[in-house]
């Protein structure tokens, strides 16, 4: 039985195409990569029990017509649904190629934000191996402050790092299974 069911909106980062298409690296693209790892998370979540919405339910939505309308349809998006926590995948890059690790980052530290964002880097660094990095303020990140919730951007893993890259493309239920089981862990549901 599920006893805490929440409304979990899953933002995969950036759009197919430009205006707002990801970071590229390694022959990957971070749009595909945070596509798919978002699709299975909700998968999961929803196995659960949780009740999950996705910005980008289909390869090809392509969201808002500027960078900023972009990020504000995802936002609109949450805000009107209702959403319990939002969170937003990405993939980091760096000019640094062993730069390594997944983090999170939120509006603002000591915050139930903060909390989720941790329980999330914990269950990645169990399924993927890769180093968990913390979370960061950032409260300039326009999804994160303009979000009416609970809100976490998560940068899964560095797409510039070619054992990284590698392991999101190919490997995507492992980033799936590390978010999914952060968010149970957080609402006491793992
Ligand atoms: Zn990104």
């Amino acid at each position: 039985m599920v006893l805490n069911m929440a409304k979990i909106y899953i933002d995969q980062g950036h759009n197919p195409v430009n205006p707002n298409s990801g970071a590229e690296g390694n022959g990957y693209r971070e749009q595909d990569l945070v596509y798919e790892i978002g699709v299975r998370t909700a998968e999961i979540l929803r196995a659960a029990g949780q009740d999950v919405r996705l910005s980008r339910p289909t390869p090809q939505t392509q969201l808002g017509t500027s960078n900023a309308s972009s990020l504000a349809a995802r936002v609109n998006d949450a805000n009107a649904w209702g959403a319990d926590y939002f969170i937003s995948l990405h993939a980091n890059a760096s000019e640094i190629p062993t730069a390594s690790g997944s983090e999170g980052y939120v509006y603002r530290l000591g915050t139930t934000a903060q909390t989720l964002a941790e329980n999330i880097l914990t269950q990645l660094e169990i399924t993927t191996g890769l180093p968990n990095r913390g979370v960061f303020a950032r409260p300039t990140l326009y999804v994160l402050r303009r979000t009416k919730m609970p809100a976490t951007l998560i940068e899964l893993g560095f797409i510039t790092n070619a054992y990284e890259a590698a392991l999101m493309a190919n490997e995507p239920e492992l980033f799936a299974e590390g978010v999914a089981n952060g968010v149970l862990a957080f609402l006491g549901e793992l």
